[in-house]
């Protein structure tokens, strides 16, 4: 900004000196500083000043019509803004504004301002004028302490009230402003109820205006005020009726609630929607200036963005939509790229910082294993195996995240990276989320490992089997139910090292399980276990590798944010001959013909899965709900057919027990709640029934859906829905018309967002308030910058980085869990 503010400051000085009566130009103030508003707004170009400068409203000033206070106050204001113009010129464009001098906002009629002496931008919100501690309390329940947590209290949306109409403008049904005069304001009774009717008017008509259980409004509005309108216009009795819009003040000097984009924000019980809006457009003005913008400036410039200020206020009280626009892309950035920078800052951790266990992956062992298999491994298979095999050999510990479809055959590939652990003398560890899965893992494992070797010794949960390795090689599974002193045996010859792979739950991460040399850790259905369950099994070996298996297709984006600090492989092919599921999803009264077609289903020998409706209380409630459910079927339903339930409050050997006989045909339909989601195999099953389809995402759907279609037979999936919302009926259709997870499960991430996505339970997924994980470009972006700041200044030492580690070490000390 290159101009000559000397004049002007002369002036407005003395119009101070002269005690505020408009004196000091001839022809009035308002008529002078409109002129030269309008002459310097082209030469301002730092963002910043400009952003001042609108506020100020100096090209359509109307200080003739100001209270003598409210000019005392507004002139202050803006020769502050001259001094911070004048400073910013001296310091050739560096955008810092003294902390003291920063522009106030405007005033507002009998509007105490917010102190700034003794406070910092970390101060409680208590320190602020005009929060009372009772209000303080409500924003503390919204996690809002400090000044700078208010500053990022963004407003979940804006209603667009910018567009100003004139009276005989007005459109049925839109939303539109207009600035008017009140004629008449009275308390009425509307809809039974006390409430506020005006009759307002413009040059060009007038328009009645009510407001529903509002009386107060009405002392508020004397005949002859000038007043902004925002909201929707009905029709009554062929005539145009504001219902209760939005309403301002023109002596407001500058607009809030109305004629502009305004800020709508995430309220609990006790705050007012006008009383937050006031408050923030206070602190923005006040204090967003002082958020110190931690994105070393290259960065910022070379990535297209917003200073941090600047952003702050326009994400509150945006100019327009781009600015809004603008404004969200910033903060969404930041938020993104911190997140990135703390998931490879904990990569970097655990893989630099302590040395590994190399394995030779040359072992005529793996060759003999994959030459048993009573199939080819797919060339997906084959890639991810080869990706594991190329991690296991580095001195560095693997931290890997395997995603495939159900069915994709991860099982075998692990195996495999077992095997080659056991082979180098070294233990590994396979731990699944259930005691169900983790007993089909053992079983699975053990009767791949017979095929390449001779079992010697069968115990209860030990299996050995000889010329594999040079030693026999021992299997173990290790679950919560087994009897104590059991346990304690085979945590014994854990700790011997007797014991070369261990399957099993929880119970592998228990304090009491200490391995002789654990040095890979598989981890199936990782959405099930959190960030700490598996740093715990890290913590059980000399930094073991990590392999982290999920069925649930994870889309590119969550992956990258939630498991940023693992590599990624896919094996996106299923094993050939796998074939369509048909799906259908019906209403409750089609469960009759669904019940028909499941008994000639079993009448042709096959098996079906009925999914009892989700409870979410208690687990012990939704036990219950299955037993009921379970005796209604065999009572009532299929009575001619053999029936077996199953739940999570089952003992063990109960649950294995009734595996057992469903795997061998001993049993026709299995009743289950939703604990059995995953993982089970049997092949001849080929009806899926799911209750109260419309309350489960789709991934967790497809999860059922792949029970079936295991074998040979065509198989069917059929989805019963009580009472589907809109958006359930959405995801039903989609179910039925796409049988690949992966897009299922973006289409599930764009339907119901990330936070549900993985159900209650989802495991440390940060908060992200601006940033939207659908948004691929952005979070590559932000990866890409971080991957390229750690290659430079991994510790963030150097001094254009000082306030990023700040920033950083503050974030991810709040978000606790995922540190
Ligand atoms: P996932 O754990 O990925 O859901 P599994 O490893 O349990 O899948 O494999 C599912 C079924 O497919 C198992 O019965 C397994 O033996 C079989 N299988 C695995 N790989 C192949 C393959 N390449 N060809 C044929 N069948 C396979
Ligand atoms: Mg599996």
């Amino acid at each position: 900004m290159s101009i000559n503010v000397e004049p002007l400051r002369k002036i407005l000085e003395l119009e101070c000196e002269k005690g505020y009566i408009d004196s000091a130009v001839i022809g009035g103030l308002d008529k002078f500083l409109r002129r030269w508003a309008g002459q310097v707004i082209e030469s301002i170009t730092n963002p910043q000043l400009l952003s001042h400068f609108h506020r100020l409203r100096l090209v359509d000033s109307d200080y003739a019509s100001l209270t003598e206070q409210q000019r005392k106050q507004w002139l202050n204001e803006v020769l502050a803004f001259l001094s911070a113009a004048e400073h910013m010129e001296a310091e050739k464009g560096e955008v810092e504004l003294p902390k003291e001098s920063i522009v106030p906002s405007p005033p507002v009629a009998g509007r105490r301002s917010l102190g700034v002496g003794g406070q910092s931008i970390d101060s409680s919100i208590t320190t602020l004028r005009g929060v009372s501690t009772s209000l303080a309390a409500k924003f503390n329940r919204l996690g809002v302490k400090t000044i700078r947590d208010l500053l990022y209290f963004f407003p979940h949306r804006h209603l667009d009230y910018s567009q100003r109409k004139y009276i005989s403008q007005l459109a049925e049904g839109e939303e539109q402003t207009i600035i008017a005069n009140v004629w008449q304001a009275q308390v009425t009774m509307l809809g039974g109820r006390r409430g506020t009717e005006a009759i307002v008017g413009d040059e060009t008509g007038n328009v009645r205006v009510v407001w529903f259980n509002n009386p107060y409004l009405a002392k508020k509005l004397p005949t002859n005020t000038r007043i902004v309108l925002s909201g929707r216009v009905g029709l009554f009795g062929g005539r145009h009726v504001f219902e209760s819009p939005e309403w301002e003040l023109v002596e407001d000097r500058e607009l809030i609630h109305t004629g502009r984009l305004v800020p709508l924000y995430p309220l609990t019980q006790g705050l007012r929607p006008r009383q937050v809006r006031k408050l923030m457009k206070q602190v923005v003005d006040q204090w967003a200036w002082q958020a110190e913008d931690f994105l070393p400036s290259e960065l910022r410039q070379r990535c297209n963005l917003v200073e941090l200020p600047q952003a702050i206020s326009q994400a509150h009280y945006p100019e327009d939509e781009a600015a809004k626009d603008g404004a969200r892309l910033r903060l969404a950035f930041d938020e993104l790229f911190i997140l990135q920078l703390g998931v490879l800052g904990r990569k970097h951790d655990w893989q630099e910082s302590q040395p590994g266990n190399p394995f030779s992956a040359k072992t005529p062992v793996l060759d003999v294993f994959t030459k048993s298999l009573p199939f080819e491994l797919t060339a997906a298979q084959h890639r991810v195996l080869e990706e594991l095999l190329a991690d296991l050999e580095k001195p560095r510990p693997m931290s890997r995240l395997l995603q495939g479809e159900v069915g994709s055959g991860k099982t075998v590939v692990a195996t495999a990276a077992l095997l080659v652990a056991a082979a180098n003398g070294y233990q590994g560890a396979f731990m699944a989320p259930t005691e169900i899965l983790a007993e089909q893992h053992f079983a699975n494992v053990c009767q791949l490992l017979s095929r390449v070797g001779h079992q010697v010794a069968a115990e209860d949960n030990l299996r050995s089997y000889s010329g594999i390795l040079s030693h026999p090689l021992t299997v173990a599974l290790l679950i919560g139910d087994i009897n104590q002193a059991r346990k304690q045996e085979i945590q014994h010859l854990i700790t011997g090292g007797d014991i070369d792979i261990v399957i099993g739950t929880h119970a592998l991460i228990q304090k009491e399980v200490e391995f002789h040399r654990l040095s890979l850790a598989v981890v199936d259905e990782q959405h099930r276990f959190g960030v700490a369950q598996r740093s715990a099994l890290r913590q059980k070996g000399f930094n073991p590798h990590v392999l982290v298996m999920t069925a649930t297709p994870i889309p590119r984006t969550l992956a990258l944010t939630l498991y940023g600090d693992l590599d990624l492989s896919v094996i996106d092919e299923l094993p050939p001959g796998r074939q369509v599921i048909k799906t259908k999803w019906l209403k409750p009264a089609q469960r009759d013909s669904a019940y028909r077609f499941l008994r000639r289903q079993a009448a042709e020998g096959r098996q079906a899965f009925i999914i009892c409706p989700l409870v979410e209380e208690s687990e012990a409630i939704e036990a219950k709900a299955a037993v009921a459910e379970y005796q209604r079927l065999s009572r009532d339903v299929f009575p001619e057919l053999r029936l077996g339930l199953i739940h999570g409050r089952m003992p063990a050997v109960e649950k294995d027990e009734v595996m057992h006989r469903f795997r061998s045909g001993e049993l026709d339909v299995l009743v289950s709640t939703p604990v059995v989601e995953v993982g089970i195999d049997v092949p001849n099953a080929t009806v899926m029934l799911v209750e109260s389809a419309d309350r489960f995402g789709l991934s967790q759907l497809h999860q059922f859906r792949g029970r079936v279609g295991r074998g040979q037979e065509q198989s069917y999936c059929m989805l019963l829905a009580e009472n589907p919302s809109e958006i359930s009926r959405e995801r039903l259709d989609l179910i039925e018309k796409i049988q690949d997870g992966f897009q299922l499960a973006e289409e599930d991430l764009r339907l119901r967002g990330p936070g549900e996505f993985f159900g209650t339970r989802q495991s440390g997924l940060p908060d992200l308030r601006m940033a939207k994980l659908s948004d691929v470009a952005l979070l590559e972006l932000a990866r890409s910058e971080a991957i390229r700041l750690f290659e430079t200044d991994p510790n963030l030492e150097m001094p254009e980085h000082h306030l990023l580690a700040k920033e950083l070490a503050q974030v991810w000390q709040k978000g606790g869990e995922w540190s």
